[in-house]
């Protein structure tokens, strides 16, 4: 995206360009291929401060703002939709919820070692049986003594095996309304009774982890509960209005990449004579792409710039994802297209763009959902 934003984001957007080109952008064919986590890209994930981007300095991260992180996850995305989720989930979602609403000991135990890499951070509220109805969540945290026990089944979650801890979202009250009876706890790797029970393959971002947890009377004190009791599901819904900032950003990057690859290509194949590109139903999908997604960018900043100035911005960022993600669905449709045959195999990566970028559709509130939550504002409900 080429607006004007501050030095200090430029000098960001180009370094984690160059950062995505030399380290991300070789490997992610293989990575893909693969269909497996690159745990070796952690370290330099981290030297990058790509771990604790919205992390205060005080606990060793960037403190960076929202319009930042989404530079960084568009650039990112740019190449690989695997590791631009990864990185979205990790400081957005598991990071992002102990840094908003932990205490101070939870924040000194737990983002530091998100921010070097040794921890990488997950995020359990779905459920076999609740993903966009969300409060319908079964699983159960129930006190006893000082702590808690916790018992269900998570499923779709990202970092689910690689993570070092996890924020698990869990029904502490039968007796009041749905929303108001989920409480957030934070449980280490390792603790007796969560497992990572089943890897799920996937269409696209074949290279970020995503499993269904089991926790099976999981045992933790109160120490790890995160937020006051029986108010996860409202700190939940701030995460997710973050979270779908960072996912329409991924869609963009996505979709620039894939724009770009097909820029490149339709000036170099010729046919009938001429460069592809001469043709006008080819220079239509270029524009059509490029206007939708500096559109889609335009919403996304708007999204962030208005978080970083703290005002509301639920509507904003669904706005954001829902456009974001349709657009760059089509950007990266609209460049397999232009690449033909050759962009239906797997040697040119438009293909990939176009499998990673669904997930934009789907994951933090499917695109129904976004329609709903902006009808919600539109009426004023
Ligand atoms: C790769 C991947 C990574 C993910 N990572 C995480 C993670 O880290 N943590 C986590 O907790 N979750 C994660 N998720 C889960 C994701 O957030 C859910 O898949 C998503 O919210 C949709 O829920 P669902 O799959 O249960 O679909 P459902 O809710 O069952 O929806 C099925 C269909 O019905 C539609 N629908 C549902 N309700 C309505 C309605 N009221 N009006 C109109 N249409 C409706 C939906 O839009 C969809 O088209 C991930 C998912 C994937 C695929």
């Amino acid at each position: 995206m080429d607006f004007d934003f501050d030095e200090q984001h430029r000098l960001l957007r180009q370094s984690v360009r160059d950062f995505a080109a030399a380290e991300i952008a070789p490997h992610a064919q293989r990575w893909d291929r693969e269909e497996r986590f690159p745990v070796e890209l952690v370290p330099k994930l981290a030297a990058m401060g790509l771990l604790g981007i919205r992390v205060p300095p005080e606990y060793g991260g960037s403190g960076m703002d929202m319009q930042a992180y989404a530079i960084a996850i568009e650039e990112i995305a740019r190449v690989d939709g695997s590791i631009a989720l990864t990185v979205a989930s990790h400081n957005g979602l598991g990071t992002g919820h102990i840094l908003a609403f932990g205490t101070e000991e939870q924040k000194r135990k737990y983002l530091p070692r998100a921010v070097s890499g040794e921890w990488l951070a997950a995020w359990a509220l779905s459920e076999p049986g609740s993903g966009s109805d969300a409060a319908a969540l079964r699983t159960t945290a129930r006190r006893d003594g000082e702590g808690w026990v916790i018992d269900g089944t998570k499923t779709f979650i990202t970092q689910g095996s690689v993570g070092g801890f996890c924020v698990v979202l869990a029904r502490t009250n039968t007796g009041v309304p749905k929303q108001q009876g989920i409480t957030a706890f934070v449980v280490d790797r390792g603790t007796p009774g969560f497992a990572a029970s089943r890897h799920l393959r996937k269409y696209g971002c074949r290279a970020s982890d995503t499993v269904e947890l089991t926790l099976d009377g999981v045992r933790v004190p109160d120490a790890q509960r995160v937020g006051a009791v029986d108010h996860g599901f409202a700190d939940t819904m701030r995460i997710l209005d973050r979270g779908r900032v960072s996912i329409a950003a991924m869609a963009l990057g996505l979709g620039y990449g894939a724009l770009e690859k097909a820029i490149a290509y339709a000036k170099q194949r010729t046919a009938f004579g001429n460069p592809i590109a001469e043709f006008q139903a080819i220079q239509w999908i270029l524009a059509d792409a490029k206007v939708e997604l500096d559109a889609a960018a335009l919403l996304t900043y708007r999204a962030a710039w208005l978080a970083d100035r703290h005002e509301p911005f639920s509507k904003e960022a669904a706005m954001a994802k829902l456009f974001a993600s349709e657009a760059a669905t089509r950007a990266c449709g609209g460049a397999l297209q232009v690449h033909g045959g050759y962009g239906y195999v797997c040697e040119f990566d438009v293909e990939r763009h176009l499998r990673d970028v669904k997930i934009c559709e789907i994951g933090e509130g499917t695109s129904q959902i976004q329609r709903l939550v902006v009808a919600k504002h539109v009426l004023g409900g």
